[in-house]
């Protein structure tokens, strides 16, 4: 038996639910590549990128997810055997070192724990040992998706400040951009990177990089440029050079509605959203710990992201047993643990175009599911959630 009939909930972090109104707007014959109401488009869509990061600096966009642009940022910037610092603090912003590597960076990992934020501190103290200034690049996740962590990224530029070192400073907003406050130019950031489909709500396929004067300057001489992500030929008079190609017309229509519906209700509602929505479930995770099985992976409460919270699990056999319940007969699809946590923990999403319902949804499935599995846990889950909202949303 089962009580999944109805719309199946993906409830994991990324990608996250499309509004239907960004679906309608995609559902439309596609118009002139080369001039008229696209460029338009493409010029609205510039815009507001830089007013979501809060920048004035400039702008791409690629027809790829977030690995591309990971590409992007740094194939543009940097020349072969550049030494690069990875901080860690979970999957993420290795995997992107990983790929620097790929392409002919020397990758220095900072190491870091998967359970803390990284520690300005380390980052400082690694910077003042680099007296010949070797390292050019810094790279960071805001939030790591896979620990769940939010990184400080002013107290690491502060870092970088204090250590008196001219690298760049390349961030990750691909799960916080929309979740979670970012200023770019006030944090003096060189490199944003983002992609559309967590906390931006559009369906996958796009992904951005925005970029600080000292960025561009350093690309005049980066050597690891290549065609598709060159930003020096996406500054060409031809609209289709924005996009090195044919522009990508219906998911270009997805994300303008997206990012109107992110104008309107306003990035400081978006934040406080995420920011109750997250208290909730961390307010429904607090009570399954009690039970022993389950546990927070982010030791620390003032670092657990607005976005995703990632929850730790005695093993795969437990794992896979809630996963399959909430799935089969619920209808609502959680995340699962990646990389070192691959069978070994829960993701519950909580970015975007999500409300109460919705979440109370995911957290009320898991609750059943350890319920009908027998899994120890602390009773009271869901109503704990509900007494966060009704205690922090005034009526
Ligand atoms: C999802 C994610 C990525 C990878 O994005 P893709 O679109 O899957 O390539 C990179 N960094 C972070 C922080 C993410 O959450």
């Amino acid at each position: 038996m089962s009580v999944r009939n109805g719309r199946q909930f993906l409830s994991i972090p990324g990608p996250t639910t499309v509004p239907d109104e960004v679906l309608a707007a995609m559902h439309r014959p596609a118009i002139d590549i080369r001039e008229g109401e696209l460029v338009a488009v493409t010029e609205r869509l510039r815009k507001s990128l830089c007013d979501i990061v809060q920048s004035k600096g400039t702008p791409y966009f690629y027809i790829a997810n977030g690995h591309g642009a990971w590409e992007a940022a740094l194939s543009n910037v940097l020349s072969r055997d550049d030494k690069v610092l990875v901080l860690e603090s979970g999957v993420f912003a290795t995997g992107w070192g990983q790929a620097g590597g790929t392409i002919g960076l020397d990758i220095e990992v900072l190491p870091g724990s998967w359970t803390a934020a990284v520690k300005p501190e380390a980052v400082e103290e690694r910077l003042k040992a680099d007296i010949s200034g070797d390292i050019k690049a810094v790279l960071v996740v805001q939030v790591d998706t896979a620990s769940s962590v939010v990184n400080d990224i002013p107290a690491i530029r502060q870092a970088m400040d204090n250590a008196g070192h001219d690298a760049l400073l390349l961030v990750d907003t691909i799960a916080s951009l929309g979740t979670t406050l970012y200023k770019m130019d006030e944090w003096r950031v060189d490199v944003t990177v983002a992609a559309c489909q967590k906390g931006l709500m559009m369906a996958p396929g796009l992904s951005f990089t925005v970029v600080s004067d000292k960025a561009l300057e350093r690309h005049k001489t980066a050597t690891l440029r290549t065609a598709y992500w060159d930003w020096s030929a996406r500054e060409g008079p031809e609209h289709y050079q924005k996009y090195s190609g044919t522009p990508p017309v219906h998911l270009l229509f997805g994300l303008e509605k997206a990012f109107e519906m992110i104008e309107e209700e306003g990035l400081e509602a978006i934040f406080l959203r995420h920011r109750l929505l997250a208290g909730a479930t961390r307010a429904a995770v607090s009570k399954w710990v009690e039970g022993g099985v389950l546990s927070f992976n982010i030791t620390d409460p003032t670092e657990r992201s607005n976005s995703v919270t990632t929850v730790r699990l005695a093993d795969t056999e437990t794992l896979n047993a809630i996963h399959g319940y909430c799935e089969q007969k619920c209808g609502v699809i959680v995340g699962v643990g990646i990389g070192a946590f691959t069978g070994k923990a829960l993701r519950i999403a909580h970015m975007g175009h999500l409300n109460a319902p919705m979440l109370f949804g995911t957290l009320g499935s898991i609750d059943m599911s350890l319920k009908a599995l027998g899994i120890a846990h602390g009773d009271g889950a869901v109503q704990a959630a509900i007494d966060y909202l009704a205690e922090n949303v005034s009526a």
